[in-house]
């Protein structure tokens, strides 16, 4: 229960209303020592509702100490325009019955208006690094009484090359202040020299680790001959199986646009998200896929980066993702906060590789599914080669033992080159000498 965090009542009345009835495991681990002050690690998800788990503490904590005059309050620093936007979106849920402000700063939108907007001393900064930065080159923003820091998807931000921006940024801030860092892992490469000097005496919270499974997703693979093949699984998969939302990821842009034109013609109702849009394309995409006038959305990875959309419930890779960890960013876009999901993956038979050592690496069981009016040439490779269980099954054990035999058997024919055979035995219907009839009889 969230009464139990003893949290401010404009924030619980909130909670109520967004209908959380108990905390995610991130929240129950991360709350009470935020609400402490204390500097956090997190190993988290997107999904697992880590953004309340940052929000909730922090506000209670603005909420129950007077606001200076100026400056603001808490930065949140994101890596994407997307994941800024999900994370303003659940603050105006959060922050509903409160007087706290926010300002949304990130790339694709006007310079002059975001400039405005930091006259107005909104508590809050929602923002990407790049255009922060702009603002600090600036001289806008004033975070020297800053109380609160949050870096949220630290790994990606590293991965995008966002580290020395996310730093710079850093050292403006008050060095007072309590820092909560999120990260799909703790154990990125960067990340702890990002970290040196930013945090102090941290609590780490592992919550998960690229590995977990996700209990509540199920995940298929068909096979396909060639990405056309790929293309008519896609339609038939849109049209037959029952869904509220379906994203589709392909690893290029010009894939997702030609998927995309292809999925039109079908008459599918789809949008297509990626790197090349405008930033009002986008956000007109989201919105229409949010609003429910398009059901289907093929996006690449990093414009899919973070992107909280309800209703997610089914999740194609028209690619194989390339590394684990990108296959669980994007299979996380369907069951989200316990809900039920279907991720499938299309396999040609250049990805079969790809999608086994993902597998491995995940332990993930992918569950091989045909579309029997769908079917191509590629089956599969010919030989899987035996491994752990597969190798002590029965009947290879007996294809063993049968070989060991034969040879053996070659063995004493060869030795035997030359020698007489013995007489085979004859069975006869007269007694033995000791007056015995053998047993066997003739045939
Ligand atoms: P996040 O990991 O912050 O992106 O959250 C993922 C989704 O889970 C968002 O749509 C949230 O609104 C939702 N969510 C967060 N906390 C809870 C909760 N305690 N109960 C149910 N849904 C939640």
């Amino acid at each position: 229960m969230f009464s139990e965090f003893d949290l401010d009542k404009r924030l619980l009345k909130a909670v109520d209303k967004l209908g959380f009835e108990k905390p995610t495991p991130v929240q129950t681990a991360a709350i009470p020592p935020a609400l402490a002050h204390k500097d956090l690690l997190v190993s988290s998800e997107t999904g697992s509702g880590k953004t309340a788990a940052f929000l909730l503490p922090t506000l209670h904590q603005m909420l129950a100490k007077a606001a200076p005059e100026t400056g603001s309050r808490m930065l949140i620093l994101l890596p994407t325009r997307e994941l800024a936007r999900q994370v303003m979106k659940h603050f105006k849920q959060l922050a509903a019955f409160t007087h706290l402000k926010f300002a949304l700063i990130c790339g694709g939108e006007t310079f002059k208006f975001q400039r405005a907007m930091f006259r107005k001393n909104p508590e809050v900064i929602i923002a990407t690094p790049g255009r922060l930065l702009e603002h600090i080159e600036h001289g806008t923003p004033d975070f020297e009484a800053l109380e609160f820091l949050i870096l949220d998807e630290a790994d990606r931000m590293l991965d995008m090359g966002l580290s020395e921006d996310v730093l710079k940024i850093v050292s403006c801030c008050n060095v007072d202040r309590q820092t909560l860092l999120f990260s799909a892992t703790l154990n990125h490469r960067g990340l702890s020299k990002m970290m040196a000097g930013m945090l102090r005496e941290p609590e780490a919270i592992r919550l998960n680790s690229v590995r977990d499974r996700h209990q509540n997703i199920r995940q298929q693979i068909i096979v396909a001959d060639d990405s056309l093949h790929k293309g008519r699984l896609t339609d038939w998969l849109l049209s037959n199986e029952t869904f509220d939302k379906a994203m589709i990821f392909t690893n290029t842009r010009i894939q997702a646009d030609k998927l995309g034109s292809y999925l039109r013609s079908r008459g599918q109702r789809m949008g297509v998200l990626h790197g090349d849009l405008e930033q009002d394309e986008r956000n007109r995409i989201m919105q229409l896929l949010r609003q429910g006038i398009i059901n289907v959305l093929v996006a690449t990875d990093v414009a899919a980066r973070g992107i909280d959309v309800k209703g997610v419930d089914l999740v194609i890779n028209f690619d194989m993702a390339r590394s684990g960890k990108e296959h669980v960013h994007r299979i996380g876009r369907t069951g989200r906060a316990g809900e039920e999901g279907l991720a499938i993956c299309l396999i040609s038979p250049q990805e079969w590789n790809l999608m086994s050592s993902v597998g491995r690496y995940l332990r993930i069981d992918f569950e091989q599914r045909t579309v029997e009016s769908q079917l191509g040439k590629y089956k599969g490779p010919h030989k899987v080669k035996a491994s752990g269980k597969a190798a002590g099954t029965k009947k290879t054990k007996e294809k063993k033992k049968e070989k060991v035999v034969k040879a053996k058997q070659r063995h004493r024919d060869k030795k035997n080159i030359g020698k007489r055979r013995k007489p085979t035995v004859q069975i006869e219907d007269k007694p033995t000498p000791s007056g015995f009839k053998p047993l066997m009889k003739k045939k």
